[in-house]
């Protein structure tokens, strides 16, 4: 069966991915099976998506209910169920309002937006340029492709949207002397993924804050990976203390139904006024049904504790491996945001992974990163850690 689709797909699917000759059927908490029927464990969890696991009953149940009300109105009505997931987003954060829409590349296009829209009835259209790091990713549109760093994503879609510069990422100095008058915000992930599992640095980041503070400047942070209990706290912000203006929300927010959103500060979300920004499907009562149901399931039962003492676990795992090979450079991330860095490509690991049945993958040529379910017990977490032990041993210190 697997050979028709991969043929099948070859022939009628673009070809935007390198795709692994699998294809899942049917999931589990953090396990999948294939076509075939083997069984594979789950640790990078629909890159991050699937929060609560495959086939969690919370969610099941959400999307059966919902689907057998109503699916999809216009955003020209009121959706109760979107209504009641801001209420809880604005009771649980910084934030004051909700804008709803479908993914994180969408969420940060209304973030930008946002600020740019605060800052032009402000100070006037001049103030339009938004500041993103190094390493940075914040999606594949061609606006957000503008704050996305690695030149990669660009290459052959130019004229790409100006406006936009980069300032190393925990390099406050060079932030610095990129802000002029025309600078109207910062865009940055707290936790870095695509990147490669990189945490701001703590007087870093609080001093992004305060410079935006003293200049007005709109703080956008980007926590469709890093947020929604994943760092061992409900957003990642909250382990720096800090808050942004805006933040941007997706991945496990629908717990893989596609879900973006962003949360503002009343200040710039009065920017927007009707027919400023929309969306067609942003936070339908399905989606919303959906994402209400995860987020009054991690809030009860505070995930993010269990998050953050499962991640340090699972780092302290991680960390015997640096100690045993001189090519393991260090465990990076937070929480269940996890990263392994090492001074030689990850991608034959993963592959090596793949074939004893576990599912991770590496980013930024050498991180291997793991963004388990946010129910992964240890169990699984010591699965993960035997198997990368027999592979590690294999390969050997000498690489
Ligand atoms: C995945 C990701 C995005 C893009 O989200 P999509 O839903 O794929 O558009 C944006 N920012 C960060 C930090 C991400 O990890």
């Amino acid at each position: 069966m697997i050979e028709t689709i991969v043929q099948e797909g070859n022939q009628y699917i673009m070809n935007t991915y390198k795709r692994v000759p699998v294809a899942f059927v049917e999931g589990n908490g953090c396990y999948l099976r294939d076509t075939e029927g083997q069984k594979y464990l789950d640790m990078i969890g629909g890159l991050g998506a699937c929060g609560l696991g495959h086939n969690h009953p919370v969610v099941t149940k959400a999307i059966q209910q919902q689907a057998e009300k109503l699916i999809h109105v216009s955003n020209i009505y009121w959706i109760k169920e979107q209504v009641e997931l801001a209420k809880l987003l604005v009771e649980n954060s910084f934030g004051d309002k909700a804008f709803f829409c479908n993914s994180g590349a969408e969420a940060n296009e209304a973030a930008i937006k946002l600020a740019r829209k605060y800052a032009y009835k402000k100070y006037g259209e001049n103030r339009n340029e938004i500041i993103a790091m190094t390493s940075s990713f914040h999606g594949r549109t061609l606006g957000t492709l503008s704050v996305t760093h690695n030149k990669k994503y660009q290459e052959g879609y130019g004229p790409i949207p100006t406006g936009f510069k980069f300032s190393n990422f925990n390099d406050i100095n060079c932030l610095k002397s990129m802000i002029n008058e025309n600078t109207c915000g910062i865009i940055m992930e707290p936790i870095q993924g695509e990147g490669g599992v990189t945490a701001s640095e703590v007087a870093f980041i609080k001093e992004v804050k305060a410079l935006c503070e003293e200049k007005d400047l709109v703080l956008i942070f980007d926590e469709v990976q890093c947020g929604i209990a994943r760092t061992g706290k409900l957003f990642a912000h909250e382990n720096y203390g800090i808050e942004p203006d805006i933040m941007t929300l997706a991945k496990a927010l629908g717990s893989g139904v596609p879900i973006g959103a962003i949360v503002a500060k009343d200040k710039l979300a009065e920017a927007f006024n009707p027919g400023d920004h929309g969306t067609t499907f942003g936070g339908n009562p399905l989606a919303s049904a959906v994402a209400l149901a995860t987020m009054k399931f991690i809030i009860e039962e505070k995930l993010w504790e269990k998050v953050e003492a499962k991640g340090k676990y699972f780092a302290e795992k991680l960390e015997e491996f640096v100690i045993k090979y001189p090519w393991a450079k260090k465990v990076k991330g937070k929480g269940f945001m996890v990263g392994l860095e090492l001074e030689i490509e990850g991608a034959p690991i993963v592959e090596k992974a793949f074939d004893e049945g576990l599912l991770m993958n590496c980013t930024a040529g050498k991180v291997l990163r793991f963004l388990p379910p946010l129910v992964a017990e240890e169990e699984e977490i010591q699965k993960t850690v035997d198997i990368l032990a027999e592979i590690f041993h294999e390969m050997g210190e000498e690489q």
